[in-house]
């Protein structure tokens, strides 16, 4: 079997006209151009990258992109009196703050000093319990980018046996509580888990986010199966060169699998554009709009 590559940056284009087509309307009809800030603290180079990446992808969707770079040595107290100034700003519909953070400033604490309402990366505690529970809430990113794939991909995903590899409240969980809520027998397997292998040989579904360069091997995949790849691991070449490669070794397990995403050009474009949709939906909440009907076909 060869596996149909699941194109993530394909899709992502599409959802990202999608998105700038609605924000068109938005700003035509209603006067309104959604804005995201994103708050970067310190240089890791790797959130650099990303944050430049968001910030130019907003406004080629049209929307205002507001950047805050804070110095690594920037207290929590400032932090949060940063983010209180967004909270109450008008023109900003949605707020990121780039993870991680520098060791000083605790991270939960920022994450839930956001208007959970402004909350585009859907980390703030509010919204993990309404997701939690079924309710309208701001869905994470990434394990959202995925849903998207896997619901385009097969439509109805009832029933379907997914097996998550990762249990982070980043990507593991929230994907566990996005599944449950479309009807799949979910398992969430982690570092501790015994049989790992085994779980996710009886999976419709495997979610791989962990983290670690081609863990998961071709003998794993039950044929016919629908794999995401959500790692994204530098590995150094022979010659000295480096690559980006996914949590499983794409060229065995693509003939295994029935589908699969690939790294890089799977789940990673999927992500920002997926935040910037979020951004769409905070601001047509804001201003009592229906959501935008943004999945594309
Ligand atoms: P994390 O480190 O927070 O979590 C990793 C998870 O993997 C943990 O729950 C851990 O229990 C599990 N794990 C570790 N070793 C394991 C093993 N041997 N067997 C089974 N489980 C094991 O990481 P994260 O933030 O969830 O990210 C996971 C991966 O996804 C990383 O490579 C990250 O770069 C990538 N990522 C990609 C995107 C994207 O946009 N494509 C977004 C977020 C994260």
């Amino acid at each position: 079997m060869v596996a149909q590559i699941i194109d993530g940056k394909l899709f992502s284009k599409k959802l990202r006209k999608q998105v700038s087509e609605h924000v068109n309307v938005l700003k035509t009809e209603n006067n309104i151009t959604p804005g995201l800030a994103v708050v970067l603290v310190g240089e890791d180079p790797a959130s650099q990258v990303y944050v430049r990446s968001k910030g130019k992808q907003t406004i080629e969707v049209g929307m205002n992109s507001y950047e805050y770079k804070l110095s690594e040595d920037t207290t929590e107290a400032d932090l949060l009196e940063l983010i209180n100034r967004l909270n109450v700003n008008n023109d900003v519909h949605g707020i990121l703050v780039q993870l991680p953070l520098p060791g000083h400033i605790n991270a939960d604490v920022v994450i839930n000093s956001i208007d959970p309402e402004k909350d585009v990366d859907g980390f703030h505690i509010s919204n993990v319990g309404l997701l939690a529970t079924g309710q309208k809430s701001m869905v994470p990113c990434t394990p959202l980018g995925c849903l998207l794939m896997l619901k385009n991909f097969h439509g109805s995903l009832t029933g379907m046996d997914a097996v998550i590899i990762g249990r982070s409240n980043i990507v593991g969980k929230p994907m566990a509580q996005l599944l449950l809520n479309e009807s799949c027998t979910v398992t969430i397997t982690h570092s501790r888990t015994k049989q790992l292998e085994e779980a996710v040989r009886c999976a419709d579904i495997v979610v791989a986010a962990v983290g670690r360069a081609e863990m998961v091997k071709a003998s794993w995949i039950k044929p016919g199966a629908t794999l995401i790849d959500v790692g994204i691991n530098r590995v150094k070449a022979s010659d000295g060169s480096t690559r980006l490669v996914g949590d499983a070794e794409f060229s065995s397990c693509s003939e295994v699998a029935g589908a699969i995403t690939p790294v890089p050009g799977g789940v990673g474009p999927m992500t920002i554009a997926c935040l910037l949709a979020n951004t769409l939906v905070a601001c047509c909440r804001k201003y009592g709009l229906e959501d935008p009907d943004i999945i594309p076909n």
